[in-house]
């Protein structure tokens, strides 16, 4: 029997309020899609799109789609590049930016208990009136809710001093899949060793276990002074002694990203517009290390000058400041324009997509070659590689493999989705892992995830079944086959 979805629409108005239910093509068309790489004609609608205020909303949803069977969508700012919130087979799209209050700021224990769909930028703009931050800072963050940086595990500018965002979370309320309200970690302070930390299981879910409602976070006085750097290197092997060194020698650095010449003279766009001419860096240069240091003044000083010696000694060339601050602030006013599937105008005209993957920290300069070899073979056009440090005062990354895609053109889409598989098959191949910050989304589906966690496949499905017994949660996320990859092809 054909799902009534009016009847299901009707049943949520009658409990939360007709106002928080949208049904009509016009109101349901804005969630057919996100930043993927797909075809610029294509629509996934949902059925119904709902815009909940609170956990008690978002848990009359979700047991009502347990009943009907019908599957449920969380969403945040729809910025993410795997499709992990498309509606792909349909249901009810519960958009979260309505839920974007602050519940508790605690100034003495340092913590913020916020609802899931605020943005980061909103966040901080709020903290920033008490001298607070949350250090938690990926390009997107004028879009990305907090919910969506958990349920994605997101890169943060500022990984290498404070880490992943599950560095972060304290704490949390989730709606599961059966509509039960659950509070899962603690509420005031990050350490404990009892209990299993449930918490943790929701960072990257992917929206497949429940939905995120509340979240605590720790946040940290604003420091009082930054300063940014970029140093360019023969080889990335270079650039990365150069950061181990740096974190030896115990400096106060608080962002570190490595990235290839080519995304170089993307980000660089700003200065190119502002002066007329091309950003310059030294010849052969193959990696620049872009590199920022916080605290108090006498510590910044001390640091920026300690790590530039370590530089110079390595070869590293220091980079003139107009540049680096044409990157620092384009990277920082990203404007999001609704609808645009394409990096905004400030920065950019053309399309975008990237394989993203954690590569280990030695075999940087093979894999930027894999990189160019992967992309030329299926005809892509490089826009670049670009290194984030995401572990604290440690060298882990999560790497960023970007091309051009011309979404009018199926082949080249095509084309896109098996660079991407290659790419994740190779990090996989040497350690790493096939996504580090995008997710596995609609864009891998299972395909490479299955392959990443071939032994505790088992154990996976089995938890998801305790929090989604039906599969309600965000189907075709995660899990099962990926329209685009095929392994075995
Ligand atoms: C121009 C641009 C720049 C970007 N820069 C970065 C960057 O620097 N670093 C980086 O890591 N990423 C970046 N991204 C990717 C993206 O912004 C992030 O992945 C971000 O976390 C997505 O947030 P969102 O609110 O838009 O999520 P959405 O796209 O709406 O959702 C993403 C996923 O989270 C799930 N979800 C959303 N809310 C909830 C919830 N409350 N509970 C459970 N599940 C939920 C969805 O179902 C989906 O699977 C960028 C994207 C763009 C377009």
């Amino acid at each position: 029997m054909a799902t009534n979805y009016s009847l299901i629409a009707k049943e949520i108005a009658d409990i939360i309020g007709a106002d928080k239910v949208f049904t009509e093509i016009h109101e349901r068309m804005a969630y057919s899609r996100d930043w993927s790489v797909r075809p610029f004609n294509e629509l996934s609608l949902p059925d119904i799109v709902v815009r909940p205020t609170s956990t008690e909303d978002v848990a009359v949803i979700v047991r009502i789609a347990y009943r009907h069977g019908v599957p449920v969508i969380p969403c945040g700012g729809l910025t993410g590049m795997v499709g992990g919130a498309v509606p792909t087979f349909g249901g009810i799209m519960i958009d979260t930016r309505g839920m974007n209050k602050i519940l508790e700021l605690d100034t003495d224990n340092l913590t913020v208990t916020v609802q899931a769909g605020i943005t980061i930028s909103k966040l901080n703009s709020e903290l920033e009136k008490y001298g607070l931050w949350f250090p938690h800072d990926p390009e997107s963050k004028q879009a990305a809710t907090i919910g969506a940086s958990i349920a994605t595990r997101n890169d943060s500018t500022f990984g290498i001093k404070y880490g992943k965002i599950e560095q972060a979370v304290i704490g949390l309320v989730l709606v599961d899949g059966v509509g039960e309200i659950v509070r899962l970690g603690q509420r005031k302070t990050l350490i404990s060793s009892s209990g299993y930390r449930l918490h943790w299981l929701l960072i990257g879910s992917e929206g497949t276990l429940g939905v995120i409602t509340e979240v605590t976070l720790r946040i940290f006085p604003k420091f009082k002074e930054r300063c940014v750097d970029m140093v360019a290197f023969k080889t990335f092997a270079d650039a990365v002694k150069a950061v181990n060194r740096i974190v030896q020698a115990g400096l106060s650095i608080e962002s570190v990203n490595i990235m290839c010449s080519s995304r170089f003279q993307y980000y660089t766009h700003a200065y190119r517009v502002k002066y007329g001419r091309e950003a310059k860096i030294p010849p052969g240069t193959k990696a620049i290390l872009c590199i920022t240091f916080n605290g108090d003044d006498e510590v910044v000083g001390f640091s920026r000058n300690y790590a530039l010696k370590i530089c110079r000694e390595l070869e590293g060339k220091v980079i003139e400041e107009e540049i680096v601050n044409a990157w620092w602030t384009s990277k920082h006013i990203l404007k999001f324009e609704p609808g645009k599937q394409k990096w905004p105008d400030s920065q950019r005209a053309e399309r975008f997509g990237a394989a993203d993957a954690s590569i280990p920290m030695g075999r940087l300069d093979e894999a930027y070659e894999k990189f160019r070899e992967v992309a030329l073979k299926n005809g892509l056009k490089i826009l670049g590689m670009n290194v984030y440090v995401q572990a604290p005062y440690s060298l882990h990354t999560s790497v960023s493999f970007a091309v051009y895609v011309n979404d009018k053109d199926l082949d080249n889409i095509k084309r896109f989705y098996n660079y991407v598989k290659e790419m994740g098959l190779y990090a996989l191949s040497i350690g790493g892992s096939s996504t580090s910050y995008q997710g596995d989304g609609e864009k891998y589906a299972g395909a490479l995830c299955e392959i990443e966690h071939k032994d505790s496949l088992k154990l996976i499905s089995s938890i998801k079944s305790i929090f989604d017994p039906k599969h309600i949660m965000n189907p075709g996320k995660k899990f099962g086959p990926s329209k685009w990859i095929k392994i075995g092809d």
